[in-house]
């Protein structure tokens, strides 16, 4: 992650010292004035990674002939193709091989990892899981088992009771309704208790390889409304917003990304926005530091 590091350097003109954000969240002289700092900042050479990428502005260029009026970018769309295009761009060179973080060698290990990572992080859950799997090695062995035996060891990853109802009720209806395989369809993996769609897209776009819909997480669900992506804050329709923007080819991909970004960039409380190279593509109003206009809804 150095290179994404050293982007905020590279953005800096010579002579212009590296700002730090306002305790407001606004920076001062982002927004107008002849040669303030987003005007210096905003031309396609300065795009970061070397890109012919356009700024908000160049957007409303776009559509409307002339630059914007400061305070109110007219003409601008959000989704706009080219600027969805631009986004997904930035993030492939961010994030090219972005995969899935929870360990597993099957279908089912990786439903059991993806239903205790709910409310936990990948990172404990693969505390877990190798120790788990070694002790009930098949789907069979969880169907075996109450879910009261298998409490203690999904305890550390949180609401343990539940989500040991969730794996044995799976295990048990995997076994009885698909043959101890787990089913690689939307509408039968739902069918499981404690599987909504994340999980299942979860399952069908890593193990599978099949793009039915986009994982929805709460890395996905702040940053899609940061980059104006939705205005929703419901998770299927924010699924359904995404899967009418982002191109089909790229629905699998894209949720990995944008769930690395989270954790690496777009932190929830604190973003790092003078690190992240989708900067001036975002009009975030809760942006740590911006070059460009910061639209009042588009939060986390
Ligand atoms: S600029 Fe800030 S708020 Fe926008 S995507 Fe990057 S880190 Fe997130």
């Amino acid at each position: 992650m150095a290179g994404i590091a050293s982007l905020g350097k590279d953005l800096m003109t010579r002579g212009v010292m590296p700002r730090q954000p306002a305790r407001s969240g606004l920076q001062d002289k982002v927004r107008t004035g002849r040669g303030d700092i987003r005007g210096r900042l905003s031309t396609k050479s300065k795009t970061p990674g070397g890109s012919a990428a356009s700024t908000a502005q160049d957007w409303s260029k776009k559509a409307t002939g002339k630059p914007a009026a400061s305070g109110k970018i007219k003409g601008y769309n959000p989704i706009a193709p080219e600027r969805v295009a631009e986004i997904l761009k930035r993030l492939d060179q961010l994030y090219p091989d972005a995969t899935c973080a929870l360990t597993h060698k099957s279908a089912w290990e990786l439903l059991v990892a993806t239903i205790l990572s709910a409310q936990s992080t990948d990172v404990n859950v693969n505390r877990v899981t190798p120790e788990l799997f070694r002790k009930y090695p098949t789907v069979e062995a969880f169907a075996a088992l109450t879910p009261e035996q298998l409490e203690p060891d999904v305890r550390s990853t949180g609401f343990f009771r539940n989500k040991s109802k969730s794996v044995v009720g799976a295990a048990k209806k995997i076994v009885s309704d698909f043959g101890g395989h787990v089913p690689d369809e939307m509408d039968k993996l739902l069918t499981l208790p404690g599987v909504a769609r994340k999980t299942a897209n979860v399952v069908l776009g890593t193990w599978f390889k099949k793009a039915e819909g986009i994982v929805v997480d709460t890395h996905v669900q702040r940053i899609s409304r940061r980059l104006e992506l939705t205005t929703q804050s419901d998770p299927q329709k924010i699924e359904q917003d995404l899967m009418r923007v982002i191109p089909h080819g790229k629905w699998i991909l894209f949720s990995h990304q944008i769930i690395w970004h989270g954790r690496k960039i777009c932190i929830a409380r604190k973003p790092k926005c003078a690190d992240c190279l989708l900067e001036n593509l975002c009009h975030a109003a809760d942006k740590t530091w911006s070059t460009v206009e910061m639209h009042k809804g588009a939060e986390g």
